[in-house]
């Protein structure tokens, strides 16, 4: 059965008990992504991987990701050819382009659509990312099985309950997938258990990072730190995702 591929890591992600399971998860991912595009295996030097990487390019954050992982030379090949693929669109942007004729009410606007092609072909280049592509992919795959096992196993609707809950971003994708994935009544005892689940630990960050501050309080300098002592990226993660204070990750050497 194709859910057990990925439920091993799921519960795997509830096992570690931080801020949100599904950052667990794509922490884990990433770094995979990472080691397969740019590591040992060397897939960039395969002409199907590079055909692809060529074509959907990588986006800015990854890009970041690639340079702190530090295959210079790998990232040399990736580049190569990706340059190569992209100053052949440019040159034929350059001959199709054809601004929109604005009226001058419209250029009062200053309307946020766009209006020249060369503007869709750059945004479009921002938002292709071979990375992430596939990260979105196995995502998904990740909110079916939650739910596979949300309706199939008691055990995992425990570790839900017992959860810290979620970052706000991969709750919202939870919700949308509740919606989807769940009946009627399924939908009813799912969002009366992780909107109390969510408000619970959303408030104690709250209080975490305002104990926090207090801490810095020369009158408490000898109290105890109780939970805050990683409140500030505890508290982004919540809001955001991600792990801030994570180390870059890297090669193996
Ligand atoms: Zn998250
Ligand atoms: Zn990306």
């Amino acid at each position: 059965m194709k859910e057990q591929l990925y439920t091993i890591p799921l519960n795997d992600a509830f096992a570690a008990n931080d801020e949100c399971p599904f950052c667990f998860i794509e922490q884990k991912l990433e770094q995979d992504l990472l080691d397969f595009t740019l590591g040992s295996g060397s897939s960039y030097m395969e002409s199907d991987i590079r055909d692809l990487t060529d074509k959907e390019g990588f986006c800015r954050y990854h890009f970041l990701k690639m340079y702190q992982y530090g295959n210079t030379l790998g990232n040399a090949w990736i580049l190569k050819t990706h340059f190569q693929k992209i100053n052949k669109e440019f040159s034929s942007e350059v001959k199709k382009f054809k601004p929109a004729k604005l009226s001058f009410v419209d250029r009062l606007k200053r309307s946020k659509e766009i209006n020249n092609t060369m503007t869709a072909w750059t945004y479009e280049k921002q938002r292709s990312c071979y990375i992430c592509r596939q990260y979105e992919d196995t995502y998904a795959r990740y909110l079916d099985t939650f739910f596979y096992m949300y309706k199939k196993d008691a055990d995992f609707v425990k570790k839900l309950e017992n959860s810290k809950g979620f970052c706000l971003v991969h709750f919202g994708d939870l919700c949308q997938s509740a919606v989807e994935q769940l009946n009627q009544k399924q939908c009813d005892a799912f969002f009366a258990t992780v909107f109390p689940l969510m408000e619970a630990n959303l408030k104690r960050i709250e209080e975490d990072v305002s104990w926090m501050v207090e801490k810095f309080d020369y009158r408490n300098a000898d109290a105890d730190w109780k939970n805050s002592k990683d409140a500030t990226q505890r508290g982004m993660q919540k809001l955001k995702g991600g792990y801030p204070a994570a180390p870059v990750y890297q090669q193996k050497k």
